[in-house]
């Protein structure tokens, strides 16, 4: 079907088309000129004194920071039970547990009051996530962090390009790390990017990034950590430059399709929409919930039906406390996140639609429900 509406899709103009062809043809595909490049205009991007690395990917990003702050076996990090996979399983991966805290029904963000009645003598760092891109409140975050001595790495897989007033996530804090996949507001198709402050931690990355290899003055090398695989190649790099010059173009679309939501749903809508947020909120998702329950219709039998008319929604995202490996892990009661896990619907919101998308799903939607 020609007019079937996606819930995403990366806009990819002609010009980013050519500048892999040349990038191909230079013959320097691996890391190289254009990954310094879109590092420096990633940091220029974000703004603040912070050094930016450019990784394969996001999950890359969160597990190399885990690793740069010592979390190991033994400690515990603080998860939303609401998030993707990759925020719980970087901790598991790097030996340590993640527990799980409930999230706000509306604005999907991690409760800080009960990530604080979570934390134990073993809790080393707290992983919020800016949940489709709505920024998590900073002061009482680092507030929090800082009373109890944690570690805070920044789920901004959601967030590139938001931002607290004039401050862009990224901008401050602590360590947060960015996702590139093409699902998130810009792609280097799979890539991510992790901002630090501390000039000595963006070494230990640059290090653990390729082999733990260091390279000294005298040309030889040396291998000092037992160092991964996560260096972005100069082709995606390329890629990424574009999108971050269309950066705020996309997210302002996004943003103007949001608000098209709310005015086109408004107070009839029989669910919970998300919190409006400000001019900060950069719109990855728009995530509706929907009492499927009470309104006397399966998930599956909504979706299907939005399919067999055109449109695709998504599901974002399962609990993830709930999910086999974290059953036995889970130690607090997550209600919020379970009943999101349940009636969350995704719809379409991508910078490649219009106006008219947006009615055009409220309008079917609406003739779907019950
Ligand atoms: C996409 C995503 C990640 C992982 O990013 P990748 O680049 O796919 O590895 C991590 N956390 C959240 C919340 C995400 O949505």
């Amino acid at each position: 079907m020609n007019d079937f509406l996606p819930f995403t899709r990366p806009t990819i103009d002609e010009h980013t088309i050519q500048g892999v062809a040349e990038v191909m043809r230079s013959g320097w595909l691996a890391t190289g000129p254009n990954v310094s490049h879109f590092e420096q205009a990633l940091s220029d991007y974000i703004g603040g004194q912070r050094h930016v690395l450019a990784l394969t990917s996001g999950t890359a990003a969160l597990e190399l920071a885990l690793d740069i702050c010592g979390i190991g076996p033994g400690d515990e990090v603080l998860v939303p039970a609401m998030t993707f996979a990759a925020t719980a399983n970087v901790v598991m991966r790097v030996g340590a547990v993640p527990i799980f805290v409930d999230v706000d029904l509306h604005s999907r963000n991690i409760l800080l009051d009960q990530a604080e009645e979570a934390i134990t003598d073993r809790t080393r760092a707290i992983m919020p996530v800016h949940y489709s891109g709505l920024p998590v409140d900073r002061e009482p975050l680092y507030e929090l962090a800082e009373k109890h001595k944690l570690r805070v790495i920044e789920d901004a897989a959601h967030a590139i390009g938001s931002a607290w007033g004039e401050d862009k996530v990224g901008s401050l804090g602590d360590i947060a790390c960015f996702s590139f996949h093409p699902n998130k507001n810009m792609t280097t198709i799979e890539g991510g990017a992790l901002s630090v402050a501390s000039e000595v931690e963006a070494r230990q990355i640059e290090n653990l990034r390729f082999h733990g290899i260091d390279r000294l003055d005298d040309g030889s090398i040396d291998v000092t950590a037992a160092g991964g695989k996560y260096n972005l190649s100069d082709v995606a790099a390329r890629i990424g430059i574009d999108q971050l010059t269309s950066l705020d173009a996309f997210n302002n679309k996004r943003r103007m399709l949001a608000y098209r939501y709310y005015d086109q749903l408004g107070d009839s809508f029989p669910g919970i929409l998300p919190t409006r947020g400000d001019a900060g909120h950069s719109w990855h998702m728009f995530t509706v919930l929907l009492p499927f329950d009470e309104l006397g219709q399966t998930r599956q039998a909504f979706i299907k039906a939005m399919h067999e008319r055109g449109i695709g929604v998504g599901m974002h995202y399962p609990a993830l406390h709930e999910m086999t490996l974290y059953q036995t892990i889970n130690r607090h009661p997550c209600p919020n996140a379970s009943r999101i896990g349940r009636e969350t619907i995704t719809l379409p919101l991508f910078p490649g639609m219009e106006m008219a998308d947006v009615d055009r799903v409220c309008a079917t939607m609406m003739d779907v429900l019950p």
